[in-house]
């Protein structure tokens, strides 16, 4: 049972670490709930990982988020990492035990599902094969999430067609590559398309992608949110499909790492709905 009288510190450590909202989020949280404690920037550069994540403990931290370029290396520098973010292959949080040790955690794919299930609480997860296009570390988040929640089929497409090979082998018989070309038709009798790329993305080309083929009803997804509404999303909505831009994922992968630091259940309500939108 954690303490919700205690003092709690955490922070976000990445390089560079300005631009992270996560403390936008947490103090949010904080606040709210009328917690003593705080959440930091963490700025680190690549050769002191090590150093400044076995001196958590003993600088008095519950735990932080790491963003890039930290969330694959830290993994070496920690005592147990979970099963769950060993299979997405990075760590975005870490737990500081009531022993000093250090638990690594992937709260990306939680984040991905819980954000789509909010959003759209009619979509279920049995209901038909999704395409996901992308196959970075974004993408493996994703494919982790919708894997869990029973989702039948999933068509990976991706531009380099050998990293979607290889994480489809990775992935299991349920994931299935499809070539760049192709992505097109991979849109048929879909119920959901995610977008795990950085095509749309502020300063980037729009995702290269015809949607003829992608049912009505289908939803479709960003996870970029620079801007919220890519052209992906916009011209899902133009011909009538419902669609989540990547905010929502943000918002709730915080929620379990705030939980295990600072011992209270958030929620991602209007109110911080609207400070995160305010902010971008
Ligand atoms: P990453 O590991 O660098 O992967 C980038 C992906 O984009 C790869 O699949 C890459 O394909 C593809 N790509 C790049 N340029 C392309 C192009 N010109 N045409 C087609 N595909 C292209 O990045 P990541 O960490 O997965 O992040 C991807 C996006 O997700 C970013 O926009 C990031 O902001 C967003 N994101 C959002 C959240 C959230 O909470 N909402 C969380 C994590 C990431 P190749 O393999 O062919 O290079």
């Amino acid at each position: 049972m954690t303490d919700t009288s205690a003092y709690k510190l955490a922070g976000v450590m990445g390089w560079p670490v300005a631009h992270s909202r996560s403390p936008l989020i947490h103090k949010h949280w904080i606040a709210e709930h009328g917690l003593r404690g705080d959440y930091v920037l963490l700025p680190v550069e690549p050769s002191k990982l090590q150093t400044a994540v076995r001196a958590l403990p003993a600088l008095g931290f519950s735990g932080c988020n790491l963003t890039i370029p930290h969330k694959v290396e830290v993994m070496q520098w920690l005592d147990v990492v979970e099963p769950a973010a060993c299979r997405i292959g990075a760590v975005n949080t870490i737990v500081v035990q009531t022993d000093g040790s250090l638990l690594g955690r992937n709260t990306d794919a939680f984040g991905f599902i819980a954000s789509l299930h909010q959003e759209h609480p009619r979509w279920r997860a049995d209901s038909g094969p999704v395409c996901v296009i992308g196959a970075g570390g974004a993408a493996r988040a994703v494919l982790a999430a919708l894997l869990d929640s029973g989702v039948p089929e999933i068509r990976l497409c991706n531009r380099s067609a050998g990293k979607a090979q290889d994480m489809a082998q990775a992935f299991g018989p349920r994931v299935q590559a499809v070539s760049w070309e192709d992505r097109h038709e991979a849109l048929h009798g879909v119920s959901l398309l995610v977008n795990t790329t950085n095509q749309g993305m502020y300063g980037q080309a729009p995702l290269d992608i015809q949607l003829d083929a992608l049912p009505k009803e289908a939803v479709v997804s960003d996870i970029i949110y620079v801007p919220l509404d890519t052209p992906l999303l916009a011209a899902a909505k133009a011909r009538g499909n419902a669609t989540s831009h990547g905010l929502g994922m943000l918002l709730h992968q915080a929620r379990p790492a705030f939980e295990a630091w600072f011992g209270v259940q958030p929620e991602v309500t209007p109110d911080l709905w609207q400070k995160a939108l305010s902010s971008l």
